[in-house]
């Protein structure tokens, strides 16, 4: 008998059941994936939208449009809370959702706990798509003056998000905004000393500052202030510090990982509830610490295919492997990257052409 399969979120882990999704339905399976957007962003190509190098629909997927095409049930709305006992998830609108087996793939988000008050020009880097909005308003601010963009953390988004910023100020043709990062140690702490040395050049040359061991306590539009007291006051914020996963496992009692993420085993499995899978930034991994970056998200997707299907079927699951070293490469702005894989280290344009290149065919494979 057909069971019925929920999708909660439909990002980056979920690509390969979402465009496999008529196996499901073939076998007399419900499907209903959930999503608080028609569209799911790509995170690697959002910087280069804030730049201007990509448009908003050349980064992202109609999951809505798959779902419907696929036989599948779209409800675009937001899970609130699960309700594991009785299998069912409440969502922001009220509506209850029961399931046979479901899987997460809801994501992170950038905490405000720093944010006191904020009557706009205050941008947090992830969700993606709001990146849209911000480069709207940068455009607004740089028609009218020279504008002053800080942006609070020194990781790999502040380093895209900087150099893309950039971009938009030359591409437009308008006043070049002035640039600081604040970076509460120093710049880029966990990566190599070349990869730091070379964002950070690549920075510095365009006149970007960065104020590194500058921890900022308190941000509202207009000012944020440092913990040494230091008083700064742009005209736009964007809030790089960090991700963490979606808060509504720990809010509805699902065990967790320290960080909060969805925990789960190495078949992407809840123990504690055997139907409830994840995938993404979203789960705490048991078996190994995986960096909440998209590339773990895609390389669960055939792991996450398989075992849903194996969980409707009673079938075997697969354990994920997260694999060695991956390739890293930063969009850096005005068409130049740092790539880094394992000891090769490359910067300038070339490694801006091996990203766009890459970037673009997972597009083509999913979109
Ligand atoms: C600026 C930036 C650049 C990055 N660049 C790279 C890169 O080049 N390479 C890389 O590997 N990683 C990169 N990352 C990291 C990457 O963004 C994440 O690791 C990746 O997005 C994780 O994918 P995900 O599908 O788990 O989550 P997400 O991409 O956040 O997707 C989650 C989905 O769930 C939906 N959702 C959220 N909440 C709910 C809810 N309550 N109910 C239902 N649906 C929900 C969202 O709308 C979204 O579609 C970057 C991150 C940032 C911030």
């Amino acid at each position: 008998m057909g069971k019925h399969l929920v999708l909660a979120g439909g990002g980056h882990a979920h690509m390969v059941t979402l465009a496999n999704m008529k196996q499901f339905v073939r076998e007399g399976h419900r499907v209903t994936v959930i999503g608080p957007s028609p569209y799911h962003y790509y995170s690697g190509m959002g910087p280069g939208m804030l730049g201007g190098t990509y448009l908003p629909e050349e980064i992202r997927f109609s999951i809505k449009k798959q779902v419907e095409q696929n036989g599948g049930i779209f409800l675009l709305d937001k899970i609130r809370q699960v309700i594991p006992d009785t299998r069912q998830v409440e969502l922001e609108t009220g509506a209850v959702v029961d399931y046979d087996v479901i899987s997460f793939n809801i994501g992170s988000y950038v905490p405000q706990d720093i944010v006191s008050r904020n009557n706009g020009d205050i941008y947090t880097v992830k969700p993606i798509e709001k990146l849209a909005e911000a480069k709207k308003r940068i455009h607004e601010l740089l028609s009218k003056k020279q504008a002053v963009i800080d942006i609070i953390g020194g990781g790999p988004a502040s380093a895209e998000i900087a150099g893309n910023i950039w971009q938009l100020g030359q591409y437009q043709g308008e006043q070049i905004p002035k640039i600081r990062i604040f970076s509460s140690r120093e710049f880029m702490p966990r990566f190599s000393e070349r990869v730091r040395l070379y964002t950070r050049k690549s920075l510095i040359k365009r006149g970007i500052a960065i104020h590194e061991n500058s921890s900022v306590r308190k941000v509202e539009t207009g000012k944020i202030v440092l913990s040494s007291g230091e008083v700064y006051e742009p005209d736009f914020i964007f809030l790089a510090t960090g991700v963490k996963p979606s808060p509504i496992f720990r809010q509805s009692g699902l065990p967790v990982g320290p960080d909060g993420g969805l925990l789960v085993n190495r078949y992407l499995q809840s123990n504690a509830y055997p139907e409830i899978f994840g995938g993404g930034d979203c789960i705490f991994f048991e078996e190994a610490y995986l960096d909440k970056v998209g590339v773990y998200a895609v390389r669960e997707n055939p792991v996450l295919y398989h075992n849903l299907f194996a969980a409707l079927s009673g079938r075997p699951l697969k354990s994920f492997e997260p694999g060695g070293d991956y390739l890293l490469i930063f969009n850096m702005g005005g068409g130049t990257g740092v790539l880094q894989k394992k000891w090769v280290t490359l910067h300038g344009k070339i490694a801006f052409i091996v990203k766009d290149y890459i970037d673009r065919k997972f597009m083509k494979r999913f979109q």
